[in-house]
C-alpha cells in the first residue's frame, strides 16, 4: 500500500516512525516546508506546496497513492480542505488524524475570539505584557497594537523582525513542560498568553502554567474541517490499517 501522509506535527512524526516499521507498506511524508532544519523522519520526505488541491490530487495520482492520511495541525485549515478535495477527485481514500481540542478546566481563564485580529483586540488599549505561542505567519496582525511588549517564541527567527517597538524574540522547538512554561512567563513577568487550542501534550505546559499563575489565554477557535473520516490517535490509523476498515472511520 502506497500512502502519502500530511505532516508537519509530532504526531505525523511519530505515526511516520511506525509505519516505517511495517514492510508492506511505502510511506512519502509532506512537509510544507517552512521549518529550515525539521526533525528527521523515518520515512521518505517530500516538501513544498502541490499547488492546491487540484496540484495535489495530480500528485496523488501520478505516485499511485492508495491511502491520504491528513496528520497536518488543527489549524492549518487550507491544506486539510485541499486533502479533502484531492482525495474525492483522485478516487483516493483519506483519513485524518486529528488532536481533540483542550477542554477547558475550571481556573482556566480563557477568551476565545473567532480569529487573530479579534485576539489582538482583546489585548485591549493598555500595554500588556504578552506572550504569543503562535506560528511565525500569525504574528503580522500585533503590529497594530504597538503599546504592548512581546515575548514571541518560534521554532526559526522570525526575519524580518515585526514592526513592533518592543518585543523579545526566542527560538525554541518543543514540547515544553509546565514547569519549564512556568519559568518562562515568571521571567518575563508575562501577564496574558496568546496561544491555539492545538490539543495533544506537547504543547500543554503552557496552558497549565497559565491556568497555575491565574493568567488569561486569549485563543482563536479552531477553522472548520472538512467532513472526512477521522480518528484522534495514531493507535487508531494502525488499528484502520491492520484491521482494513479504514472505511468505518467516523466522520467528523
Ligand atoms: P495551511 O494554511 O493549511 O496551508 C497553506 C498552504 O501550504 C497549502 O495550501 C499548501 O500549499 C501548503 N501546505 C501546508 N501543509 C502542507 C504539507 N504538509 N505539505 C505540503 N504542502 C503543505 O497550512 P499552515 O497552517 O501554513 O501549516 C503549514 C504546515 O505547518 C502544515 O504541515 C501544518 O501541519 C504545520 N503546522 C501548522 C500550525 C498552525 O498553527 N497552522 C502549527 C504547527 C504546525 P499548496 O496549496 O501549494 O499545496
Amino acid at each position: 500500500m502506497r500512502i502519502l501522509v500530511l505532516g508537519g506535527t509530532l504526531e505525523a512524526r511519530q505515526l511516520c516512525a511506525q509505519l516505517a516499521r511495517r514492510p508492506a507498506l511505502s510511506v512519502t511524508v509532506s512537509l510544507a516546508g517552512r521549518t529550515a532544519a525539521p526533525a528527521p523522519m523515518a520515512v521518505a520526505v517530500r516538501s513544498g506546496g502541490f499547488g492546491g488541491a487540484a496540484g495535489l490530487a495530480a500528485y496523488l495520482s501520478e505516485a499511485r497513492i492508495d491511502l491520504l492520511i491528513d496528520a497536518t495541525h488543527p489549524y492549518a485549515a487550507i491544506i486539510s480542505q485541499n486533502a479533502a478535495a484531492a482525495a474525492a477527485q483522485a478516487k483516493v481514500r483519506i483519513l485524518a488524524l486529528r488532536r481533540p481540542p483542550w477542554v477547558r478546566q475550571p481556573d482556566d481563564r480563557w477568551i476565545e475570539v473567532g480569529d487573530l485580529q479579534q485576539a489582538v483586540r482583546a489585548l485591549g488599549d493598555a500595554p500588556r505584557r504578552v506572550f504569543l505561542a503562535l506560528g511565525r505567519k500569525d504574528l503580522a496582525p500585533f503590529e497594530a497594537a504597538p503599546q504592548h511588549h512581546y515575548l514571541i517564541r518560534s521554532v526559526d527567527p522570525v526575519t524580518p523582525p515585526l514592526n513592533l517597538p518592543h518585543a523579545d524574540y526566542i527560538t525554541a522547538r518543543g514540547p515544553f513542560g509546565e514547569m519549564q512554561e512556568r519559568a518562562l512567563l515568571e521571567t518575563n513577568r508575562i501577564d496574558v498568553v496568546v496561544a491555539k487550542n492545538s490539543g495533544g501534550e506537547s504543547t500543554y505546559g503552557k496552558i497549565a502554567a497559565a491556568r497555575a499563575l491565574g493568567l488569561a489565554v486569549i485563543m482563536p477557535r479552531r477553522p472548520s474541517l472538512p467532513n472526512v473520516p477521522s480518528v484522534a490517535r495514531l493507535e487508531e490509523v494502525l488499528d484502520a490499517l491492520d484491521h482494513g476498515d479504514l472505511a468505518t472511520a467516523r466522520g467528523v
